[in-house]
């Protein structure tokens, strides 16, 4: 078995910046596995996209790879002769190309800095021996232990919000289930109708890949409220003082706030963005119950103000709706069954409680990728049955401490097992987009190199 002093798991963004930050920090008589699908290494679900409609939904002078040089993608921009205007909302799969690079970059650099293994396979099991080994199985066959892990595998594509029963069987046929594994958009034809389930940003890339096909047909879009991402406005405003800060008050004060600030401000995004640099401590001083309130009643108002589109995709969006190709509608999914060769969908109208029944040749899951379940993880099924790991309280992914150590089930934190990205959200909630999880990657992986300093 081989032994390293810190496995890598995962093959996303969080990884890539975590291995960055290694070899930026480690000592160079150090050893990093690296666990994941070496192809697509640095991309995961964002950037493994080849279609250059997908766009960032941040501005590239937002999107460095280092909290501390926020201009190193632009600077790669202007080395490959791109445009490198710092509000420009550049294509994902340029943004995959630039980890990608950089990643290469320290991986070929062989001066002063620890090895790197790259094990071309996924992580099937993990044990824990005392609180500094971790042993893994790899789906190669290889067994790997090490002392210090890195978990970096994402979130997991949310389901259809309908029990099993709801579907029937005869219907499976026209449902795509997962928009970034499935390549149903090889499959549809130009006249097809299609159902959407989801009004965010997902649900808005794959309306523009059908648009960039001069797809014909028409596009009904469901989700529980209806409400559609908004654009982002360039040139941006200065974001304001945060008008909520941790500890101010109940949750229903602080909505308050900001909404009067958001009403108040020349543009409402500048009151939004204001509270960014906030938003993980204020909701680690929310209670539990006004998480969960928070959750239930303001988290869809929150997304469509927070996570926002480039302006001219939105334009383009609009268009579609202005000609009738595209129809939203909030409501409940209650049933979905198989009629005349085709998917029938039975809803129920948000704001009439009438049931109301369309027919689509597709329907397509936009419900997104926000959390990262137990139960639909087999690794982490299996370190849950072992009490390696346990849900967060929330159930939106796994339990970490402040340092993202991983909590046990017994509650106590292994000292040198951490998880970054999505799988955190329960802790930080606001770890979902690059801006934040850099920092994360970066602070984790000077905890793993400081412990040998330390030792
Ligand atoms: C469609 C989309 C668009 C986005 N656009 C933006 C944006 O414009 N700006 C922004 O800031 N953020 C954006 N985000 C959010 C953000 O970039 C992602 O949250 C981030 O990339 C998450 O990276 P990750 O590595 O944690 O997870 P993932 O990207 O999900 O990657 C996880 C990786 O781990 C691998 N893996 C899983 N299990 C195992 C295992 N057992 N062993 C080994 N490997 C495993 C997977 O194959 C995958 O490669 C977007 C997210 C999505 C989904």
């Amino acid at each position: 078995m081989k032994h390293v002093d810190v496995a890598v798991i995962g093959g996303g963004f969080s990884a890539a910046a975590t291995i960055i930050n290694l070899l930026e920090q480690l000592d160079p008589d150090r050893s990093v596995s690296v666990v994941g699908r070496s192809a697509s290494l640095g991309l995961g679900t964002a950037y493994s996209t080849p279609d250059d409609i997908h766009r960032l939904n941040v501005p590239a002078g937002r999107m460095s790879l280092h909290p501390d040089r926020p201009d190193d993608l632009c600077r790669w921009l202007e080395a490959q002769g791109q445009p490198n205007r710092s509000e420009d909302f550049i294509p994902r799969p340029l943004f995959g190309a630039y980890v990608q690079d950089r990643l290469e970059h320290q991986l070929r650099r062989t001066d002063n800095r620890a090895r790197v293994l790259l094990e071309d396979a996924e992580a099937i099991d993990c044990a824990e021996f005392g609180d500094d080994r971790q042993v893994f199985h790899l789906s190669n066959g290889e067994w790997l232990s090490a002392s210090a892990s890195i978990f970096c595998i994402g979130g997991t594509p949310a389901g259809l919000p309908l029990p099993d029963g709801r579907i029937d069987p005869a219907a499976r046929r026209h449902l795509c289930l997962n928009v970034w594994a499935d390549r149903w958009l090889d499959r549809v034809a130009p006249d097809d109708t299609i159902f959407m389930l989801g009004s965010g940003l997902t649900m808005v890339d794959q309306v523009m890949s059908l648009r960039r096909r001069g797809h014909r047909g028409g596009i009904h879009v469901l989700s529980r409220h209806g409400l559609l991402p908004l654009p982002h406005q360039v040139p941006r405003s200065d974001p304001l003082p945060p008008a909520v800060v941790p500890g101010m008050g109940p949750l229903s004060m602080m909505m308050r706030s900001l909404r009067r600030a958001a009403a108040g401000a020349d543009d409402w995004r500048s009151a939004v963005d204001g509270v960014r640099p906030v938003t993980q401590a204020i909701w680690q001083s929310l209670d539990m119950s006004e998480r969960r309130r928070f959750l239930r009643h303001a988290n869809a108002w929150w997304n469509v103000h927070r996570h926002r589109l480039a302006p001219d995709i939105r334009a383009a969006f609009d268009g579609m709706l202005d000609t009738g190709q595209v129809t939203v509608s909030a409501g409940w999914l209650q049933e979905i069954y198989a009629s005349d060769g085709r998917a029938r969908l039975a809803y129920r109208d948000r704001h009439t409680g009438t049931l109301r029944q369309v027919s689509a040749d597709w329907v397509v899951n936009c419900t997104g990728m926000e959390k990262c379940s137990i139960s639909k993880v087999p690794l982490l099924k299996k370190m849950s049955a072992r009490g390696m790991i346990t849900g967060d309280h929330l159930g939106l992914g796994i339990a970490v401490n402040a340092q993202s150590q991983i909590i046990r089930e017994d509650g106590t934190a292994a000292a040198t097992a951490y998880a970054l990205g999505p799988m955190t959200i329960g802790r930080f909630f606001e770890i979902f987009a690059v801006p934040d999880i850099r920092v994360q990657a970066k602070a984790v992986a000077g905890r793993v190199a400081a412990k040998r300093c330390a030792a």
